[in-house]
């Protein structure tokens, strides 16, 4: 797909099934049970969906699970992930190609594909790649506590040391493709957005992850500060909604990308 002249793909990484009632926050499950069904542990399915950008030089924007879950998390999460590169592959693009990354933040569900684990050993998956995120969830990755230590596997970030590149706060990171640190879900969360001539698109990362988290209560349980998330989404679909931005969705098993309209105080996926 294009946004103005530059080439974008949504790259597949898998699917994994999350419990219903954390990621619809403080909504009863008598609401949100009426637009997506649980499987009967209550997990709803969700897509693991990176961009792929078509710039100078290549920029993906998150990597998915990647390949090292063990048996427990397949299990707890369902998972069926570490298709990235197949998905790369179908666009002719290898992992060599790939001169930028950009994490969202680092939960193990987008930065599980930055690095692979070939027989017995972890390396970086994209050897020529600067990977970019930001301080505050360089630091949470590395100094973890109870609340967030679930999340985050050392396995995704130990070998990349050499090359990370720090950002801190807001970072154009090549003219047009820009880091917004939103934090809310974690306290370095960003969003990205891509400019080219008049069309923006962002990719949301975990500010809004599915189609069904439009509506405004509708925020994970696991974010860490929900007003700064609630702030930040307002914020966010009023521009989309006014400028007709073109939203991608990293989570959602069905609907990769959309614009919004503002409809009698609530916006819907058109
Ligand atoms: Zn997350």
């Amino acid at each position: 797909m294009r946004l103005g002249k530059l080439r974008v793909e949504p790259i597949y990484d898998g699917m994994l099934w999350l419990d219903g009632g954390a990621m619809f926050g403080i909504v009863p499950k008598k609401l949100w049970s009426k637009v997506i069904k649980p499987d009967k542990e209550n997990r709803i399915r969700l897509g693991m969906y990176a961009l792929l950008l078509f710039t100078e030089p290549k920029i993906l924007i998150d990597t998915g699970i990647g390949n090292k879950s063990d048996e427990k998390m397949l299990k707890i999460y369902r998972i069926d992930g570490g298709h990235i590169l197949d998905s790369l592959h179908f666009f002719n693009v290898t992992p060599q190609d790939i001169g930028i990354v950009i994490n969202t933040h680092l939960h193990f569900d987008h930065a599980g594909g930055n690095t692979w684990q070939y027989n017995d050993e972890i390396k970086p998956t994209f050897p020529n790649a600067q990977y970019i995120i930001q301080r505050e969830e360089w630091n949470a990755a590395n100094n973890l506590n109870e609340l967030t230590q679930a999340s985050y596997l050392k396995d995704n970030i130990e070998t990349l040391r050499d090359q990370v590149k720090i950002i801190d706060g807001d970072e154009e990171v090549i003219p047009g493709v820009t880091a917004i640190c939103t934090g809310g879900h974690t306290r370095g969360h960003q969003i990205i957005k891509i400019a080219s001539e008049d069309t923006v698109g962002i990719y949301l990362g975990d500010l809004i992850p599915t189609t069904l988290h439009l509506p405004l209560p509708y925020i994970m349980s696991y974010d860490l500060n929900l007003i700064v998330t609630l702030t930040r989404k307002k914020e966010v679909l009023a521009q989309a909604a006014q400028e007709n931005w073109t939203l991608f969705f990293e989570h959602d098993p069905i609907i990769q990308s959309g614009t919004v309209v503002y409809q009698e105080e609530q916006s819907h996926l058109l």
